[in-house]
């Protein structure tokens, strides 16, 4: 299988130096590209800015923004069985973007903000027969999220986590996630390392590729 995995945060500059973004460390989807390298599949790994290096024999294409990530993901999707959404795109970006660093004396107290694209949800024309899976990070009623994901964003499996959790989410070698699909009911796998997570989630895919 050909699997286009995206992991980390995206970064939305307001100017060379400021940016908004998220806690992504990016580990849950390197594991996921590393579970998916073991079992022999090709790995396309679109990463947003993180610290990590990408595993042994996965293509790896950096961006910075959730539009280039948006970009990246739409140029190699074609090629791809499966996509596998990790990555925690920033929801908003500011609505200008200077090339030059704002002077302090010149900073407006208010920052205006526009939405940013919903991959999963632009690229659904092009899904056909591929696998797509979305993560869900939730502080609340993971649930009723996860299935709202799983029908607006259209995808195969909604992997959710409560990221408010200190042994999972962001940041932390481990994991707690629920699976929600439209098979039935959800299945929440043990705490364990991402890389076991990331495992599962490829024989998910395996299963029903
Ligand atoms: O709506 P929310 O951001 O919680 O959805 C999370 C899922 O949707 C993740 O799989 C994430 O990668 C994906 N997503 C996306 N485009 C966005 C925001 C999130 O594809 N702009």
């Amino acid at each position: 299988m050909k699997l286009l995995v995206t992991a980390g945060p995206t970064r939305e500059h307001l100017d060379p130096v400021r940016f908004l973004s998220n806690r992504s460390t990016g580990r849950m989807g390197f594991a996921v590209a590393a579970a998916a390298v073991e079992r022999g599949h090709a790995v396309t790994l679109v990463a947003g800015p993180v610290e990590l290096s990408a595993p042994a024999g996965v293509k790896r294409v950096d961006v910075v923004s959730a539009r280039e990530m948006l970009e990246a993901v739409e140029q190699y999707l074609l090629e791809h069985d499966a996509l596998v959404m990790t990555a925690a795109v920033a929801d908003w970006r500011p609505k200008t973007c200077s090339e030059v660093k704002i002077k302090k004396s010149v900073m407006n107290d208010v920052i205006e903000l526009e939405p940013n694209p919903d991959i999963l949800q632009t690229l659904r024309p092009l899904k056909g027969k591929r696998i797509f899976v979305g993560f869900a990070a939730e502080t609340g009623d993971t649930e009723a999220e996860a299935r709202r994901k799983l029908e607006e964003k259209g995808v195969d499996l909604i992997v959710a986590n409560d990221v408010a959790m200190p042994d999972a989410g962001f940041a932390v070698e481990t994991n707690r996630v629920t699976l929600f699909s439209k098979e039935g009911e959800p299945v929440t796998l043990p705490l364990q390392s991402k890389l076991d997570v990331g495992r599962a989630l490829i024989a998910w895919i395996e299963e029903r590729a």
